[in-house]
């Protein structure tokens, strides 16, 4: 059977609906007709050179994204600059484009879980409440190591686990963790959930001076990523689920993950 946009968008707001996402966001379709035939996916963690130039070669006929490739308002499209390139070769291209940001950072099983997942945490609750009345989960978990680890121990664990270009520590590195605080992408703003929920340490990406002090200042482990890092664990969750999907419903189409490193920050040894 055909696959149009609107089946991928189908299954994509059925594990990740929209009305989970946070107010300031814009996610959603963002760019192509709901009609058109989709045979081939691209599931990437943002648009990016690379990303654009692996679509077109793959002749990807949609790009799913978590982060939106349109976030504020344009006031023009044009090859001045790297976004207006990027938008007039998808529409050349005729290449559409789905993101599901906010969503999939609360959905269960999203970005989120699979954190916690790769990290090895068990008895998962919601480190913040949801925006949603009668859904349990919204940004951010909280969940429990196995056994009381040195926190040294555990950033290098998720460090190799996620094959991190690197994790950082604040605090007592040799303190012993249990109760971790997860939330994906720039967290900072949800370290006073983590101490509220009286976590040991806590795990987020974009981490900066100031907010590491804050978690030194309030006796919380930190472990950091780059935002990079706590997030591409998506993509292959992603593909996993559209290919599912596709199999289920007999649709003719098949989703790829990128293979594309968008990493922006690297370490200098
Ligand atoms: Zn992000």
């Amino acid at each position: 059977m055909k696959t149009t946009c609107q089946d991928i968008i189908n299954a994509m707001e059925a594990f990740a609906p929209e009305r989970l996402k946070e107010e300031w966001d814009n996610m959603g379709f963002m760019l192509g007709s709901r009609e058109k035939v989709v045979k081939r996916a691209l599931v990437a963690l943002e648009i990016n050179d690379g990303v654009a130039l692996e679509a077109e070669k793959m002749r990807a006929d949609m790009i799913i994204t978590h982060h939106p490739l349109i976030f504020r308002g344009l006031k023009s499209v044009t090859g001045d600059d790297a976004a207006g390139r990027r938008l007039l070769s998808l529409i050349k291209n005729e290449t559409a484009v789905y993101s599901a940001h906010t969503s999939l950072d609360a959905a269960e099983g999203g970005v989120n879980d699979a954190l916690c997942d790769a990290i090895g945490l068990i008895d998962i609750e919601p480190l913040a409440p949801s925006r949603l009345d009668g859904y349990k989960w919204g940004v951010g978990r909280v969940g429990v190591l196995p056994n009381e680890t040195p926190l040294h121990e555990i950033a290098v664990k998720i460090k190799n686990v996620l094959n991190a270009e690197f994790a950082t520590v604040s605090g007592d590195s040799k303190k012993m963790v249990k109760r971790a605080g997860v939330c994906s992408g720039a967290g900072s703003d949800m370290l006073r959930f983590a101490i509220d929920k009286g976590c040991d340490f806590y795990v987020t990406g974009d981490v900066t001076h100031h907010f590491a002090q804050n978690a030194v200042d309030s006796d919380i482990g930190l472990i950091g990523l780059t935002h990079y890092d706590s997030e591409v664990i998506i993509t292959p969750v992603i593909r996993d689920l559209l290919n599912e999907y596709f199999n289920q419903n007999g649709f003719d189409a098949r989703a790829f993950a990128s293979e594309f490193d968008g990493a922006t920050i690297r370490l200098v040894h």
